[in-house]
């Protein structure tokens, strides 16, 4: 019998075996975690949809980014809800709104820490699309011209990479010429470049109260049935000056992620999207399954599709668990 068939399972004889063997792993460093942020004080307040997900108001943040900091979680996305909402999104490129401040206060108590700054309209237009209207329609150009200025207003409050989200053609170029002009030359841009119109955003969108008020977002997000589209936006990105890619939501998507990673170079991102955690949590609150070992596999599901950073809004457990928690 010898010699006729293969004998995989040598690899796999002991868990010192398979460690030594292991081609993927899942670190803190490639955690990146979301942030909610809302005006008020004293505001520590859990998104219902998303069990240990909160809204924090400033003087609160400062406690959980300690929290942050000491697991070794080093980069944040922030996401901030402002209270005044208008047409226009006015508060996106209002260097003292919430998410300027948020920035800043994070910025000064631990400078080490990478803040990614989420760039998109939608948080703050009273319609709740990525876009600014004409006749019911996104209108793209004009929508460039505010992305590039909230963007220049992050950077001026220290973000230290800019993240669009919103899906305009042209976002990528527009923003790299905002802040090439406003001296933020060495700021990179995180693109949300293949970025679907999924149902895995229902959670988020009560979190960063973004519903949109009309219509949808199947005009400038992607059709969850296209493949090759995704390269071609992955392609437009790289061709504007993107310094990231991402690919967003993660699981149903695993395929683009290995897509983007054949055929680019640069750094890949996977967002690990509300719907994805806020199912995991229910069944793991029902007993159904073991949740460290399902975020686990996940996260090392990603590495293996070929993602270099995760965000996640299980980064804090998954810091905890890494440590042997
Ligand atoms: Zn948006």
């Amino acid at each position: 019998m010898a010699g006729t068939f293969d004998r995989h399972r040598r690899l796999r004889s002991s868990a010192a075996m398979r460690n030594l063997v292991r081609e993927n792993h899942v670190r803190v460093e490639d955690l990146i975690y979301p942030l909610f942020v809302v005006e008020g004080t004293n505001i520590k307040e859990e998104i219902p949809s998303m069990p240990g997900v909160y809204h924090f108001s400033l003087d609160r943040l400062k406690e959980e980014m300690e929290e942050i900091a000491a697991l070794g979680i080093q980069s944040v996305l922030m996401f901030g809800v402002p209270e005044h909402k208008d047409y226009c999104g006015s508060e996106a490129y209002n260097d003292e709104a919430i998410t300027q401040r948020a920035i800043r206060q994070i910025k000064a108590d631990h400078p080490e820490m990478i803040v990614i700054a989420d760039t998109c309209l939608c948080q703050y237009t009273d319609h709740g699309h990525c876009g600014v209207l004409q006749e019911g329609q996104v209108d793209n150009d004009e929508t460039l011209k505010l992305l590039a200025a909230a963007a220049v207003s992050q950077a001026k409050a220290g973000a230290d990479i800019i993240a669009p989200s919103n899906m305009m053609d042209g976002f990528v170029a527009a923003i790299r010429q905002g802040l090439d002009e406003a001296g933020f030359a060495h700021i990179p841009i995180m693109s949300y470049a293949v970025k679907y119109a999924s149902s895995f955003y229902g959670p988020f969108r009560e979190a960063a109260h973004s519903t949109p008020q009309s219509g949808d977002r199947k005009t400038y997000q992607m059709d969850p049935a296209n493949a090759r589209e995704g390269l071609r936006e992955a392609a437009s990105d790289v061709a504007e000056g993107a310094d990231f890619l991402m690919v967003k939501p993660g699981l149903a998507f695993m395929d683009m992620v290995l897509r983007l990673r054949e055929n680019f170079n640069l750094p890949l991102v996977v967002y690990n999207v509300s719907a994805e955690y806020s199912m995991v949590k229910a069944a793991a609150a029902n007993g159904w399954i073991d949740e460290e070992r399902i975020v686990m596999e996940t996260l090392v599901g990603f590495k293996r599709a070929g993602a270099d950073l995760i965000i996640t809004y299980h980064a804090k457990d998954v810091a905890k668990w890494l440590r042997g928690e």
